[in-house]
């Protein structure tokens, strides 16, 4: 199959350049780690993109998670349209940010929640919060996980496994990293020794609920409960982020799967991606007591003009109320295909590969073991990734441009969406085993 024509995206892409760094307004848009021209999509229905030229693609990104019913779903795009009639933007309280909450804390552990704009913003607020509610100031991460480009979560990992961190970034202080503490995920042992050492120093312990920023890296069995129960043991808040997982892996999301089951809750957690619909909204909240600190209630000031946009808001409501169990086990169904046909057609290939889930989400790495931390996610074969992601590219199919991100399926991915990924896998593996 001859590569589609592509000269419509390169001169927009020029033009973009001229007047954004990179050409993009996120990194990852950009192809850096695949190479080439990222496609200007003009308008996506379902599971599919149409680029300026014309082109589609089956959608494997659906906006890095946002878009579970898929693209312009009718009960979205209605409740924006008659949203957007009404006037965008009040500065004022509406009904549609109670829905919204009460939506999400229905599903949730959450007692009290609070709307932001992104999930950076989420994850930042919910920090100030532990905090200013434990009155301490040390936070833990784990290497791999991405919670958005908070300044004091960009932190990479200092020298020894309890000694703190260094900026990850430039335009990031010392400062603002020398109270993070970066340990690598699913080692308990590593969570053991830093709260023996630092614990009456720790504000919280954030985590992915189930890391997908590294490709998906799902807790070991048990992990999230040991987490909140070191926490509590130490008196620091445990901070669930389910920007990516909530409303995708379950209802509830991760925790559906595993807190929900093993019967404990985080103290605070983070969403966003679903719960907006496509649009930008984000949200953290709580045990009731912690989220009381906040303003105007207590002391921790966070604020935002447009948190619990109307527009956001409708969109994120006619999201949560579609997404029935019908769309969940649509999801699971398509899913569970594409995992299938991979992992036959990689093997076929002779391509190494793992293919890491929760629930059905998912990601696959170009490897021959299981990973189950950040170090080990390094090994993933990223020429062979690329040349994987160009492959399905010419073939009409849109994979996320980096070896590091989960693939993400939506509920309007049909037979015929499924079947073009199907038929595109055999070449692509051959192209990636070469590689
Ligand atoms: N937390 C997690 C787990 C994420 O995956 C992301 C974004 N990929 C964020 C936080 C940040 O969200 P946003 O990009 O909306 O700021």
């Amino acid at each position: 199959m001859p590569a589609p024509l592509t000269s419509g995206s390169e001169a927009l892409f020029a033009r973009a350049r001229a007047v954004t760094p990179g050409g993009v307004n996120s990194p990852v848009r950009a192809f850096n780690a695949v190479g080439g021209t990222p496609r200007f999509i003009r308008e996506a229905t379902g599971p599919w993109l149409t680029d300026v030229d014309g082109n589609t693609y089956v959608d494997l990104i659906c906006s890095w998670g946002p878009m579970l019913l898929g693209h312009a779903h009718p009960a979205v795009v209605e409740a924006v349209q008659t949203a957007a009639a009404r006037g965008s933007s009040y500065g004022t309280p509406t009904e549609g940010e109670v829905a919204l909450v009460e939506a999400i804390v229905a599903r949730t552990p959450v007692e009290r929640l609070r709307l932001v704009s992104s999930g950076t913003e989420a994850t930042m607020s919910a920090i100030r919060l532990a905090r200013g509610f434990t009155g301490r100031d040390v936070v833990v991460k784990f290497a791999g996980c991405y919670h958005g480009h908070v300044d004091s979560l960009l932190a990479a990992a200092g020298s020894g496994l309890t000694t703190f961190s260094l900026p990850g970034t430039p335009g990031v202080p010392a400062s603002s990293t020398e109270l993070t503490l970066v340990l690598p995920y699913n080692d308990r042992a590593a969570v053991t020794a830093a709260f023996a050492e630092h614990g009456d120093r720790i504000a919280c312990l954030i985590t992915e609920a189930a890391p997908g920023n590294m490709g998906v890296v799902p807790p070991a069995p048990g992990f999230n409960q040991f987490l909140a129960e070191t926490c509590r043991a130490h008196g620091a808040l445990f901070v669930s982020d389910e920007v990516m997982t909530g409303f995708r892996v379950s209802k509830a999301g991760q925790w559906g799967t595993d807190g929900a089951v093993e019967g404990w809750a985080p103290d605070l957690m983070t969403f966003g991606k679903v719960m907006g619909g496509g649009f930008p909204a984000a949200a953290f909240g709580g045990r009731a007591d912690v989220m009381s600190h906040l303003a105007p209630e207590g002391p921790v000031y966070q604020a935002g003009t447009l948190s619990g946009n109307p527009v956001a808001t409708a969109a994120g409501l006619a999201t949560l109320t579609a997404a029935d169990d019908a769309v969940y086990d649509r999801i699971g169904v398509v899913a569970d295909a594409l995992r299938a046909g991979i992992a036959e057609t990689f093997t076929a290939a002779g391509l190494p590969h793992v293919i890491q889930s929760t629930g059905s989400m998912f990601s696959v790495f170009l490897t021959d073991a299981p990973v189950t931390s950040y170090d080990e996610a390094q090994r993933t074969d990223v020429a062979a990734y690329g040349a994987l992601f160009h492959a399905m590219l010419d073939q009409g199919v849109h994979l996320p441009p980096s070896a590091y991100e989960a693939w993400f399926v939506s509920s309007s991915h049909d037979d015929r969406a499924v079947q073009q990924v199907l038929d595109a896998l055999p070449a692509a593996a051959t192209a990636a085993a070469a590689a």
